[in-house]
This record gives structure tokens, C-alpha cells and sequence, in this order.
């Protein structure tokens, strides 16, 4: 895959983005097949493990990925894929489901804020603040002249973790209206998949055209320079996790990290 294509599923901050103009089912940044797709993903997934080691012990960046889309795009699948050579005392997944009552008793960034990366750490949100512009705004749970003053708060909010030291990468995994009725069907037709299977999963699915509509707004709203949004066509599994891992190791990579030196007191330090 190409560099250019890679860039070219990033969200260009201040444009209004129109989710039909975005192809589910592209896999044209990468020119090999499937398999030759699974192999790069194996050799990128060496590179993020060296990656992670390197900003643990390094201990001065911290790294947030916030992972979003409809149910069954794949935020599960892609945590589990692109991260399975990791060290998994170096990666924090967090999962974000409704909030508690103590959570609702506080503002919306409150859980969040707890949550975030620590230096040296990678921390993945499955689901993150996000939803409280999304399913708060598609289910009616809180007024409009809430949600709307939300998406300047996120940005600040972003920006604040961004000039403390925190790398923030977001991806929104674009899933097709017809992909997403097929894996919704599997999971009917599976027993090994009927634990995923919710209700409210149908219930949103008829709710499609209010969670575009939301979507969009977040991704032109946004996606600034500090915290860009990918929009990752996730039809085909293994080109998603390509795309994410590729997005992830070059980021990583860009922060140009350095193993740190013997310390000037061991430099005549001898092991007896
Ligand atoms: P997933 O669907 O991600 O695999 P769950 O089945 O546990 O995980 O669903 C989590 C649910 O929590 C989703 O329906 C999601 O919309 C909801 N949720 C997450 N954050 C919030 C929030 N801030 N307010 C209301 N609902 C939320």
C-alpha cells in the first residue's frame, strides 16, 4: 500500500463530508489480493510490537486510537486482528456501553477523561466520547442545545490531550448498509455468533439514515489537524485491518522514538 493511499482516507479538517461519497467496499490503496493484503498485515503487526515496546520504555508519548461504526463494522474484529502481536501489558482496551448513573450525574467527558493514555501506554477506545453525539443524538437522550455545544467540547478536549503529549488517531469503520444485513443475518444463523446478536442492533439498523446523518456531522466537525478522523472502508475485512494498521504504525513511526541511554550513573556499572 501506498502512502498516498493511505492519506487518502483521512477526513481533510473543514470538509463536509457526504458518507455516500465514501466507498465501503474499497480496497484500491492496496494493489495485491487478499492474501498478499493478510501477509503485509503480518509484517505490520512486527513493526507496531517493536513500535509499542519503543513508546513504553521511551516513556514520553502517550497514544489514543478511537475506534467507531455502525454495529458489526468491525470494531472488535479490527482491535483484535491489528493488535494480536502486541505485548498486551503495553495496550489498555476500553469499551464504552452506557453510562452508569454516577456516570450521567457528571459531564459527558468525565469517564472519558479517566481513560486516556498515560505516557508510555496506547490505550484503544471501542467506542468512545463520540457516542454522546451519536446514539445520545439518534435516541433522543438528551436536548439538541446539549449535543450541538458537545462537538466544540471534543475538540478542545482532543486538543488539551494533544499539547499535553498524547497522540490521538480516530477511525470510523465504514461499513455498507447490504454488509452490515449480511453480518447481522449471520448472527441469527450461527450459534457460535448468537451472543452478539442484540436487539437494539435491528432496532438501529432501521435508524440508519439518523446515524449517517450523525456520523456526518462528527466527521466534519471533528476532524481537526490535531486529531484527524480515517474513514475506513470495512466491507472487507482484511483491507480494514490493513488500513488501520498501516495508519497506526506510520503515526507511531512519525514520532520518532528513541530507546532512552544508560543512565550517566550505570555507564561504569559492571555485572558481577
Ligand atoms: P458493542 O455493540 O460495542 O459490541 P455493547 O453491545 O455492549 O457493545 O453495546 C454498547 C452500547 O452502549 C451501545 O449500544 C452504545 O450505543 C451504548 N453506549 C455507549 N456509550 C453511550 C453513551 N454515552 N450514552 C448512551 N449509550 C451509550
Amino acid at each position: 500500500m501506498r502512502e498516498g493511499n493511505v492519506k487518502h482516507y483521512l477526513v481533510r479538517p473543514g470538509t463536509r463530508v457526504r458518507l455516500d461519497h465514501w466507498d465501503p467496499n474499497d480496497t484500491s490503496g492496496f494493489e495485491g489480493v487478499k492474501d498478499e493484503g493478510r501477509k503485509e498485515l503480518d509484517r505490520l503487526s512486527v513493526r507496531l510490537a517493536e513500535l509499542q515496546e519503543l513508546l513504553y520504555a521511551e516513556h514520553r508519548h502517550a497514544v489514543l486510537v478511537v475506534l467507531q461504526g455502525l454495529d458489526s463494522a468491525g470494531k472488535d474484529g479490527t482491535i483484535r486482528r491489528v493488535f494480536e502481536g502486541v505485548n498486551p501489558q503495553g495496550v489498555r482496551v476500553v469499551s464504552f456501553r452506557e453510562p452508569s448513573a454516577l456516570e450521567r450525574d457528571h459531564d459527558f467527558l468525565w469517564r472519558v477523561h479517566a481513560q486516556v493514555p498515560a505516557k508510555g501506554e496506547m490505550v484503544l477506545f471501542n467506542r468512545s466520547h463520540y457516542e454522546d453525539v451519536l446514539v445520545v443524538r439518534v435516541h433522543r437522550l438528551v436536548p439538541q442545545s446539549v449535543w450541538t455545544r458537545r462537538y466544540q467540547a471534543i475538540n478542545e478536549f482532543e486538543r488539551l490531550l494533544v499539547n499535553e503529549g498524547t497522540t490521538v488517531v480516530k477511525f470510523f469503520l465504514h461499513v455498507g448498509r447490504g454488509e452490515q444485513r449480511r453480518r447481522l443475518s449471520e448472527r441469527l444463523a450461527d450459534p457460535t455468533k448468537y451472543w452478539k446478536f442484540r436487539g437494539s442492533d435491528l432496532a438501529d439498523r432501521r435508524r440508519w439514515g439518523a446515524f449517517a446523518a450523525a456520523y456526518e456531522d462528527v466527521l466534519t466537525k471533528t476532524s481537526t489537524p490535531w486529531a484527524p478522523w480515517y474513514i475506513v472502508p470495512s466491507n472487507h475485512k482484511w483491507f480494514r485491518d490493513l488500513v488501520v494498521s498501516r495508519r497506526i504504525v506510520r503515526t507511531l513511526d512519525g514520532l520518532r522514538m528513541r530507546y532512552p541511554p544508560l543512565p550517566a550513573r550505570y555507564r561504569s556499572a559492571r555485572v558481577s
